[in-house]
């Protein structure tokens, strides 16, 4: 089976989302606290780890594409520092709701330009998300979805209350021979 990877959406997963508002800056991006062990915990299973986040900020003039892309230079800045590694890559739609963008979520367009970069196999990947519309892009794509809320939307393949649950789901229907097991034997051995 070709390599997989979780989908991550960026606000409300990898860092605190600002209500009705826009992570402008390094200074208003703000971690979650169980993201490091996630990301951790996905490569250790053998996974990509990629973003693909909404920004209509930058449609609606709010901010710039080199606002956004300097907030995600500061991310793996502090990824790197804090887990040792970033994410794999980051996908960013900057179009507006009203722009009947293909790549904006819910439509699967950066999910599936991922798919094709990365010679990823559908099966072995991961939509992760805190909104409905992750979840929607994600089925789009043709991949399994975890909706991280306690809110229940029934489309969503599983639900987790935070992403320590969502990394036990994933590990659990992992089939690919991974690091993480080959460690497990040796250390059992
Ligand atoms: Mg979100």
């Amino acid at each position: 089976m070709a390599r997989g990877a979780v989908f991550l959406d960026r606000d409300g997963i990898i860092n605190w989302r600002i209500a009705d508002g826009y992570v402008r800056n390094a200074l208003e991006f703000h971690f979650l606290p169980d993201f490091f062990h996630f990301l951790l915990g996905v490569r250790q299973l053998g996974l990509l780890a990629i973003v693909v986040t909404n920004q209509q900020g930058v449609a609606k003039g709010l901010m710039t594409a080199e606002d956004v892309e300097r907030v995600h230079e500061h991310m793996q800045q502090e990824l790197v520092r804090h887990v040792g590694f970033g994410v794999d890559d980051i996908f960013v739609c900057s179009d507006s709701a009203e722009s009947q963008s293909r790549r904006r979520k819910p439509e699967p367009g950066m999910l599936l330009e991922a798919l094709q970069k990365w010679h990823l196999d559908p099966r072995n990947c991961w939509m992760v998300g805190d909104t409905i519309t992750d979840i929607l892009a994600g089925q789009r794509a043709g991949i399994r979805t975890i909706l991280i809320s306690h809110e229940n939307v029934p489309i969503a393949d599983f639900h987790a209350p935070n992403l320590e649950a969502a990394l036990t789901i994933i590990a659990a229907h992992q089939t690919v021979p991974a690091p993480y097991h080959n460690l497990f034997h040796r250390n059992a051995g």
